[in-house]
């Protein structure tokens, strides 16, 4: 088996970072927008540092105006995914993205989303599951109206409740609201935390957002007490350690703390995160994991199975990729 054949499951996934910049192109093109701003030379996403690459992002979302287009961006990035292996993947949708939060138009972008992606699983055997997503740097009464766009459709489809964006804006317990607006529709919760920001932020972020997954969170390393309570409360951590690389989270493979977690009994899951921003995939993440660390069958078995686990899907869709991975 070679890293690009091995079935995994991916749980941090941003939709509209997954986009492949040649896809963007294409769209932006036909509708006759601007998007060359968010290109360099070589026809790459380009950024200097994470408030560059949040507005990039933000830059290349324009393009995206329709149903139609998140229908073809849905299956365009399951192709990818499908592609390196991955049977079953957790995707952030931003309601302040797809329909900017007004509520028919979101409904309308999601049904587009879910169609693409009940044919991608027809076709290609990946199963996408969504996790509609505030952003952080929006503020406390936008990611009210993203929950309520949650709750609204909350279901078999989108399972979960997330926050991404700039970590250092705002507090987490500012979001507790929006969270607690989600919680109480059935959705299970994620937040990014510990990317940026330090260990604390994590901290808080368990005790105010009450979720049982962190993206990221791999500042962690840091607190032991910390730790020992991730590891007590079974919290899973969706680490992306080539996102974390690309952006400088850390200054290298060797330095990423994902083997030391793993070690230390955490939960942990390997992510792409956006992709094509960071010059990665799934099959790249599980190469430089063993290059790095060493990992071989066991562990990419292990993470797998965390994953579908830690996964926010029915037990029946639960029960058949698990069957996939063995
Ligand atoms: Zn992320």
């Amino acid at each position: 088996m070679t890293f690009q054949s091995i079935p995994k499951v991916e749980l941090h996934l941003h939709l509209e970072g997954a986009a492949d910049p040649d896809f963007v192109r294409q769209i932006a093109t036909e509708k006759k927008i601007d998007v060359s701003g968010v290109f360099d030379e070589t026809g790459s996403y380009k950024y200097k540092d994470f408030a560059e690459f949040l507005s990039v992002y933000e830059g290349a979302t324009k393009a995206l105006k329709t149903p139609e287009d998140y229908a073809r961006l849905t299956r365009s990035v399951l192709e990818n995914c499908a592609e390196n292996g991955v049977i079953y993947a957790e995707a952030f949708l931003s309601p302040d993205f797809m329909g900017q939060c007004d509520m028919v138009a979101w409904r309308e972008y999601l049904a587009a989303t879910i169609e693409a992606a009940g044919a991608a699983e027809r076709d290609l055997g990946i199963t996408m599951r969504g996790i509609v997503t505030c952003v952080r740097h929006f503020g406390p009464d936008q990611a009210r109206i993203s929950a309520k766009c949650a709750a609204e459709v909350a279901g078999d489809w989108v399972v979960g409740f997330g926050m991404g964006g700039a970590e250092n804006a705002h507090s987490a317990v500012d979001f507790a609201y929006a969270f607690d607006i989600a919680r109480e529709a059935g959705l299970r919760l994620t937040s990014h935390a510990g990317e940026w920001c330090g260990a604390t932020e994590v901290a808080d972020t368990l005790r105010d957002l009450r979720v049982e997954r962190i993206g990221h969170g791999v500042q962690s390393i840091d607190d032991p007490k910390l730790i020992e309570q991730i590891v007590e409360q079974g919290i899973v951590l969706e680490v992306c350690p080539g996102s974390n690389v690309a952006l400088g989270v850390v200054p290298n493979w060797a330095s990423h703390p994902i083997e030391r977690l793993r070690a230390a009994g955490v939960k942990v899951t390997v992510s792409t995160d956006d992709p094509p921003f960071f010059h990665t995939t799934m099959t790249h993440e599980f190469e430089m994991l063993n290059r790095t660390f060493d990992w071989g069958d066991a562990e990419f078995s292990q993470v797998n199975h965390t994953a579908i686990d830690a996964a926010f899907c029915d037990a029946d869709t639960r029960a058949n990729i698990k069957a996939r991975l063995d």
